[in-house]
């Protein structure tokens, strides 16, 4: 049941990056030769390799790296290990990565990884030969200069810290940092990547709100998903005069009219595992929280969670796609319809790989900066995208959506053009 619902969504995801594509590269009028090169990526890879498990037998694993075009910079993205990866998965995250790094004006395109497996039944050692295996499988078309990977999906700076370790040995043991982003500080990581999707969403708030002719000082929100990056945003909006009046996480949710402390919050979560219980709020379930009225709505957890069965429903002015694909296609339309805002994750959640950029230059520099001056620069790097974003969307009269594939196309378009064909 549930890998026919997995199988679902990853349909809907390569659907849905290749419809928001088509609908953009239409409103272009891209040239079919450039339609047809930025509609696929460049490169798929698949990995079969096998790892000595703890027991002593041989277990063989498939993995996969996909690249979008390489037209900007070298291509960069996420290696997620999960038993239901796909290829058509990755490929999908790959070209979502490819219009992320693009409207955020980075000198990247988008790729993907991961590895089929199920790293909750693995040992630490075993976890350690995968990835070393794994980094050495896709070493050929991954560098500082081609193709940097990062964490996703049940991989950190540890699963990171090995790949860079491996990859230096193949290239005579000199360490070479700017081969992957989300290190450990120690081994060249930034300061402020851990913060930097919830308080990149939470700039792209600020702007959006300051469009919309509201104040964020007494408007009102409601976060779904109180993990790394919904806490982050949470925090930022409350620390700025906003209301709080919801929050959740995977056992349920919390509201109270006239505002919750999501640092309070916090505490309570850390000490019980859960948002659930905390002292005079109201229980709520994660649908409910969806339909609150609000002045913001940010989605923060999962994928489709605003769909044609309750997009009718919402009643915030504005949604912040914190999360990754948390609107379906048809949603997005209906929303539209509504006159409700949706920033999209394209550009909402673009903080992580933005402060990943910024790992990356001072990698390559072999300087680093302070937590201050990652945190003034990834607000420049957001307010001008968002900024991008809005003049096309008042310019082209479409949904925030459809002007960030307009700016992130068109940008790769003509720099593909610029080069023009070798053939
Ligand atoms: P996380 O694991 O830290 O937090 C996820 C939160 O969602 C947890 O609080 C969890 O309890 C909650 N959750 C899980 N199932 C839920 C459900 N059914 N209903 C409500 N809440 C539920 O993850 P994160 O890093 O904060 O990522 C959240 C989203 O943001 C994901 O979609 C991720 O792809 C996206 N994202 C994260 C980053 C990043 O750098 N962290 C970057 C880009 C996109």
């Amino acid at each position: 049941m549930s890998v026919d619902l997995r199988r679902q969504t990853e349909i809907s995801m390569l659907d849905s990056a290749r419809f928001f594509f088509d609908r953009a590269a239409d409103i272009l009028k891209l040239e079919e030769p450039l339609r047809e090169l930025l509609r696929y990526p460049k490169r798929k890879l698949i990995v079969n390799f096998p790892i000595r498990m703890d027991n002593g037998k041989v277990q063989h694993f498939e993995g996969y790296r996909v690249q979008h075009h390489p037209v900007l910079g070298p291509t960069k993205g996420g290696i997620r290990y999960h038993p239901d990866v796909s290829l058509d998965e990755v490929e999908a995250l790959s070209v979502l990565m490819a219009w992320k790094c693009s409207v955020m004006g980075l000198p990247f395109g988008g790729a993907k990884g991961g590895v089929k497996c199920n790293p909750k039944e693995m040992s630490l050692g075993e976890r350690e030969r995968l990835t070393r295996r794994y980094a050495s499988e896709i070493a050929p078309i991954i560098g500082p200069d081609v193709d940097i990977p990062a964490p996703d999906v049940y991989t950190g700076e540890r699963e990171m810290a090995w790949i860079v370790d491996t990859i230096s040995m193949h290239h005579d043991g000199q360490f070479m940092p700017g081969l992957v982003t989300g290190k450990p500080l120690v081994l060249g990581g930034s300061l402020g990547r851990d913060t930097a999707t919830g308080r990149g969403a939470y700039f792209v708030a600020v702007q959006l709100i300051k469009n919309m002719k509201m104040k964020l000082e007494g408007s009102t929100a409601a976060v779904q998903g109180f993990g790394n990056a919904g806490s982050v945003i949470a925090n930022n909006l409350h620390d700025s005069g906003a209301k709080i009046i919801a929050l959740s996480d995977s056992r349920g949710g919390i509201t109270k009219s006239t505002g919750l402390d999501p640092h309070k919050v916090m505490e309570y979560k850390e000490k019980n595992g859960t948002v659930v219980g905390f002292p005079s709020s109201e229980k709520i379930s994660n649908n409910d929280l969806l339909e609150l009225n609000c002045d913001l709505l940010a989605p923060a957890a999962l994928e489709n969670q605003l769909t044609e069965k309750n997009a009718s429903k919402i009643k915030a002015k504005a949604v912040i796609e914190v999360a990754n694909g948390p609107t379906t296609m048809k949603a997005d339309e209906m929303l539209y319809e509504r006159g409700i805002s949706v920033v999209p994750d394209i550009l909402a959640n673009a903080g992580g790989v933005t402060v990943s950029y910024f790992e990356w230059v001072q990698d390559r520099a072999f300087y680093f900066w302070s937590a201050e001056e990652v945190d003034l620069k990834l607000k420049q790097f957001m307010d001008s995208a968002f900024q991008r974003v809005w003049d096309m969307h008042v310019e082209k009269k479409v949904s925030l959506r459809t002007a960030s594939y307009l700016v992130a196309i068109d940008r790769v378009a003509k720099a593909a053009r610029a080069r023009g064909i070798y053939a």
